[in-house]
């Protein structure tokens, strides 16, 4: 069965609104918005504006609905910006189109009629199954909002279907995270995304730390987490790909996410939406209002643009391979940078083999499990290296 990877473009999408702002999250978005009503005529001039200002060297294959709450956008909406999108560029024969949906704001006809517009494949926010977890992540939904969640995805027929779930909750124990697990795979997921709880800063959850009002997990319990989570979703054949990614088999990886993790090109398209492009990367307005404004003045509204020099480019080529279960191509790596990876990093290398922290197989090279749970660690000694 071939990979769900590819090595064409693709594009992102930021809808940035949400019902009501959960405390722990630092994706940009606004509830309430003045500018809700304009956002789909924004969009489409951004997406003018971008195409008289690329040249694209292949087709796209990959849409992705991301926020934000995308599910909030009308079918009509979706409607509207594929239809200019699709008249814009070119695409693949096949396309995957994600859609990022809270259970919160979902319903069977609507669901089925996103279905319509070509969206293949459904993210569900689900987060937990456990109302008292859902409650303290200040989720919209509770756990039956969930599980119906799910089951309309496959009524209205999403034969690709994703979860995310977060574990590592303060004052979660360890059966509460695998029956999560146990749930969200009752329902045969197709992709699972699972990501430790993170205080970033500047949310209400950070404060509240800061505070002494919350107390995180600490790191090894972190871990903890981390590997029954592998072991769990290994042993019911999961194909862990990525460190907060799972997808059943090689042909479920998400195309899309794959493209952040390999430098291929996209475009973000949305307040706040970054995209990396004939080697820059380039970053939107985080405000809707400034958004509108440039857009409907005609200007692109890119506030940052840096371009990836060789240094950067190889420092971030290891950094984004070794979150990756495939790890580091040796081959290709020695192809794109003119040297031999094994052989520059010899010095840090070395010793991750000697502890099992990573491991040579074939022509790849890849962090082990083990080296996984302290990847931030490693990953910061390829920064240091003077090499880099
Ligand atoms: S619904 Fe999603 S994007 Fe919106 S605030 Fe909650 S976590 Fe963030």
């Amino acid at each position: 069965m071939a990979a769900n990877i590819s090595s064409n473009p693709g594009i992102y999408l930021h809808i940035p609104f949400c019902q009501k702002k959960c405390p722990y999250c630092d994706f940009y978005s606004v509830v309430d918005s003045e500018y809700r009503d304009h956002f789909v005529d924004d969009i489409l001039k951004e997406i003018a504006l971008i195409a008289g200002s690329v040249k694209q060297k292949a087709p796209f294959d990959t849409i992705y609905f991301g926020g934000g709450t995308p599910s909030l956008l009308t079918v009509r909406e979706i409607e509207t910006i594929l239809i200019a999108l699709y008249h814009t560029f070119s695409f693949s024969a096949t396309v995957e189109i994600t859609l990022e949906a809270n259970p919160g704001t979902i319903d069977l006809p609507r669901l089925k009629a996103y279905r319509q517009t070509g969206i293949n494949r459904l993210s569900l926010g689900i987060q937990s199954f456990i109302n008292r977890e859902l409650q303290f992540l200040g989720r919209i939904h509770d756990r039956q909002e969930a599980i119906q969640a799910i089951e309309m995805a496959r009524q209205a027929g999403f034969r690709n279907l994703s979860l995310d779930l977060i574990f590592a909750l303060p004052g979660q124990s360890k059966n509460d995270w695998l029956e999560n697990l146990r749930m969200a795979l009752s329902f045969h997921p197709e992709h699972l995304s699972a990501y430790n709880l993170i205080f970033e800063q500047g949310t209400p959850f950070f404060n509240r730390m800061k505070a002494g009002k919350i107390i995180p997990k600490n790191p090894d319990d972190e871990a903890r987490f981390f590997e029954a989570t592998v072991e769990y979703l290994r042993e019911a054949g999961f194909l862990p790909y990525e460190i907060s990614n799972y997808a059943r088999n090689e042909q479920f990886i998400s195309r899309h996410n794959y493209k952040y993790w390999t430098h291929t090109p996209y475009l973000g398209l949305g307040p706040a939406a970054h995209s990396y492009w004939d080697e820059e990367r380039r970053g939107n307005v985080r405000s809707v209002k400034q958004y509108h404004q440039m857009v409907q003045n005609r200007r692109l509204p890119r506030v940052f643009s840096e371009r990836i020099d060789a240094h950067t480019r190889e420092f971030e080529h290891i950094f984004l391979g070794l979150r990756t279960y495939n790890g580091i191509d040796l081959a290709m790596f020695e192809q794109q940078f003119r040297h031999s990876f094994l052989n520059r990093y010899e010095t840090i290398i070395t010793p991750l083999l000697d502890h099992n922290l990573a491991e040579q197989k074939r022509d790849h090279f890849r962090l082990t499990q083990k080296g996984l749970f302290i990847s931030d660690e490693i990953l910061s000694q390829f920064w240091a290296d003077p090499h880099v």
